[in-house]
Parts: structure tokens; C-alpha cells; sequence
């Protein structure tokens, strides 16, 4: 008999229409979700996976929180946007909430991650220019090697990683490069002209990069000697991620600006602010910087909702406990597949032995078995759940990782 031809799935279709009408900018896992519920995903066929990517730390409240999803709707249903002509009355208690929360005196409101170190870069230029002394035009920001701050043409002009910037330029000037974690390189990278320095706590996208030791509080010392704003973008980090509201107290420092984005808006609608306890916030006028959606209601009432679940669920101290069982558990991993982990919070990362197969491999292999992660850089699988993570839920992602990693990707993927 011959065989009979399947129809195409309704994945399948999905997928040739976004292959046929959507930009090729991504190469997504082909699970094709559409629902989601704290930690959990469920495809159109009905299988379920446990979210250990987190839409890169952007949901750190779990998916569809519902009380996140009850402030949404109500305030869906009374005002969305005036635009910032115009004042909201909800404008005031987020820059409260988010004041009490992290400590900053001054709050610039806009979406995207990228929008927010656009903005700094902007503010802390005017600040050099205006406060600092730099002459007209000559600023300079210094940034670390690997690091991910987004993808305007600004920020992938100061990019290490050739796909993010190759064919994109020209770039903006006055941007230095140092090396992540080199206090000597930052320092002989300091002249006069530095108005900034701009780094991730943990760089995240290069994969889960910690620092020694010690370094941010050299950084900060030498910040402030030299008279530099030290910007931490803690987009990925901030919000918990890491065990703490903001990554910079594992170190014991505070930045003179600090980016958040991503769990601003618990997942649901990008929302993104500058935080600024310094005077670098207080150089901008009206009319010299704005966004059409920065600062409206809608974003307002649902980040004011995303900080109180981070707050009142402690996930912030889940994530603190959970991460370092996390790690050991993944630690007991054969080095033959798992050579090295490592983490902070639930910010973890581990690097695939090249001989033992692709990270990509591993991603495949372990959506097979229900668990939802992202390869970055070839070698290294990120473990990233929603911070609403049981311990239960650990142990079973867990015992998933320890079935798919104790084996060579060759023979299971
Ligand atoms: C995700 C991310 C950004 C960019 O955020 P978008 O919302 O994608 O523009 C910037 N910095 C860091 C550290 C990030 O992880």
C-alpha cells in the first residue's frame, strides 16, 4: 500500500505563513504556544512545558498573573492613553511605587528596554555637556565587551557581537569598549570627557556573565573619583531575578542611574523607566525628550500591579531561595555534557560540552521532555523560570534537565 499523505498540522501552517509573510530576524523553537499560566506553557496540540526562559526575564510574575491581569482590565476600561500633553492620575502612584521600591529620586517613563538606554545615554550626555563640563559634542560613554543593551542603531554601533551590527552602520560616535569585569581597562578608558559608564550587572545575553568579585565596588569607587555616572542596566537583572529587587545589592553599591524594563510590565505590555538617583534626570526640559506611550495609565496600572506581586508573593526571596538549590542540583550534572554552571538567583546558565552536541540540540531535546529553554551562543542553555517557581516545580524541571543532560545529544536529540 502506499502511504497516504498527511495534511499539513495546523503548526505547520502556522509556521509557513510566518515563514512566508513575517521578517526572518528570529529561528524560534517551532513549539507554537498560546496559552500560559504561571510557569506553565500549552501548545495548540494541548502539551504542556514549564517556561524556563520567562520571555527573557519579562515574566518574571508568571504568565497571565491574575492580579496583574485584574489591574489591566480595569484600567482597560477607564483610560489607556492621554498621550503626556495631558496628566493621568495614575502617573503619580507608579513613580511612588517605584521610588519606595528601588530608592531612585527621579523617574523617566518609556517601553521598550532599548528606549530606556537610549534615553540614558541622551540624559547622561546633556548632563556631561551641561553639568560635567564636557565640551559641546565630545562626550564619551564607555561600555563593556559582550554586552546586550538592546537593538537601535545607538546601541548595536557600541555592539562586540558581528550579527548584531554587521551591515547596520554608520554608528553613532563616542562610545569606548572595555573588557566585562577589568577594572584597569575602565580606568585607563576614563578621560576627561567620560560622561558614563554603562554596564550589566551580570551580562546576561552573553550568558549569564558574573563579574569577580569585587569589581562593582571598584567600579563605583572609581566612578565617583573620576566624576563618571555609573548606569546599570538592569533590565534582565533588576526585579528580582537575581534574589535581590536589584542586582547592584549583591554588591553592595548603588548606580547613579539604573534601567529597568522587561518584569516592569509582568509580561503583559512593554514598559520600561530610567531611575535616576542622581542630577543626571534633572538636566532634561520640556520638550527635549518624550515618547507618545511613555507614562500612560495603561502602563502605569500594570506596572504598579507587576511591582506588588513581585513584592507581596516574595518572589524576590524565592528566587533567592530556589536559585542556589537550583544550581547545586545542576551542578551533579556529568561534566562529560554539563562542564560548566553557573548563576545567581534564578538567573542560571550552563555551558554545553562542545563535544557532547549544540546547545540548540539540548533546547530541542528538552522541549521534547516539556521544558521550554533558550540556547544563546552555541554552547549555553539559560534556566530562567517565572520567579512563581515551587519547589515541586524546580524538582520536576530538575529531573527533566538531569534525563536530557546525563546524555550526549547525539543519541537523544
Ligand atoms: C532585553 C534587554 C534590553 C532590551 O530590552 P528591549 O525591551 O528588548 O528593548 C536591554 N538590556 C538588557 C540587559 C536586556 O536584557
Amino acid at each position: 500500500m502506499s502511504p497516504i499523505a498527511t495534511p499539513p498540522s495546523p503548526a505547520a501552517e502556522l509556521i509557513a505563513t510566518e515563514h512566508e509573510l513575517g521578517a526572518h530576524n528570529y529561528k524560534p523553537l517551532d513549539v507554537m504556544l498560546t496559552r500560559g499560566e504561571g510557569v506553565w506553557l500549552w501548545d495548540i496540540d494541548g502539551n504542556r512545558y514549564l517556561d524556563c526562559l520567562a520571555g527573557y526575564s519579562a515574566v518574571n510574575q508568571g504568565h497571565c498573573h491574575p492580579r496583574i491581569l485584574k489591574a489591566l482590565v480595569e484600567q482597560a476600561g477607564r483610560l489607556t492613553l492621554t498621550s503626556r500633553a495631558f496628566r493621568n492620575d495614575r502617573l503619580a502612584p507608579f513613580y511612588e511605587k517605584l521610588s519606595e521600591l528601588t530608592g531612585s529620586h527621579k523617574i523617566l517613563p518609556m517601553n521598550s528596554g532599548a528606549e530606556a538606554v537610549e534615553s540614558a545615554i541622551k540624559s547622561v550626555r546633556k548632563w556631561g555637556y551641561e553639568v560635567k563640563g564636557v565640551p559641546e559634542d565630545e562626550a564619551e560613554i564607555v561600555v563593556c565587551a559582550d554586552n546586550f543593551h538592546g537593538r537601535t542603531i545607538a546601541i548595536v554601533g557600541f555592539s562586540t557581537d558581528p550579527s548584531a551590527r554587521r551591515h547596520f552602520g554608520p554608528f553613532a560616535p563616542g562610545f569606548r569598549v572595555v573588557p566585562f569585569g577589568d577594572i584597569a581597562a575602565l580606568e585607563a578608558a576614563i578621560t576627561p570627557k567620560t560622561v558614563a559608564f554603562l554596564v550589566e550587572p551580570i551580562q546576561g545575553e552573553a550568558g549569564v556573565i558574573i563579574p569577580p568579585a569585587g569589581y562593582f565596588a571598584a567600579v563605583r569607587e572609581l566612578c565617583t573619583r573620576k566624576g563618571v555616572t555609573l548606569i546599570l542596566d538592569e533590565i534582565q537583572t533588576g526585579l528580582g531575578r537575581t534574589g535581590e529587587m536589584l542586582a547592584e545589592e549583591h554588591e553592595g553599591i548603588e548606580a547613579d542611574v539604573t534601567l529597568v524594563g522587561k518584569a516592569l510590565s509582568g509580561g503583559f505590555y512593554p514598559i520600561s523607566a530610567v531611575l535616576s538617583n542622581s542630577e543626571v534626570l534633572g538636566v532634561l526640559r520640556p520638550g527635549e525628550h518624550g515618547s507618545t506611550f511613555g507614562g500612560n495609565p495603561l502602563a502605569c496600572a500594570i506596572a504598579v500591579a507587576a511591582l506588588d506581586v513581585l513584592v507581596e508573593e516574595d518572589l524576590i526571596g524565592n528566587a533567592a531561595r530556589l536559585g542556589p538549590y537550583v544550581l547545586e542540583a545542576l551542578k551533579a550534572l556529568p561534566k562529560s555534557v554539563v562542564n560548566r554552571v553557573r548563576g545567581r538567583g534564578l538567573m542560571i546558565a550552563l555551558d554545553i560540552e562542545p563535544a557532547a552536541g549544540s546547545a540548540r540540540q539540548y533546547a530541542v531535546a528538552l522541549a521534547r521532555e516539556g521544558l521550554l529553554c533558550k540556547e544563546t551562543h552555541g554552547q549555553t542553555l539559560r534556566i530562567s523560570p517565572p520567579l512563581v517557581i515551587t519547589k515541586d516545580q524546580a524538582d520536576w524541571a530538575i529531573e527533566r534537565l538531569g534525563k536530557v543532560l546525563s546524555r550526549e545529544a547525539a543519541a537523544g536529540a
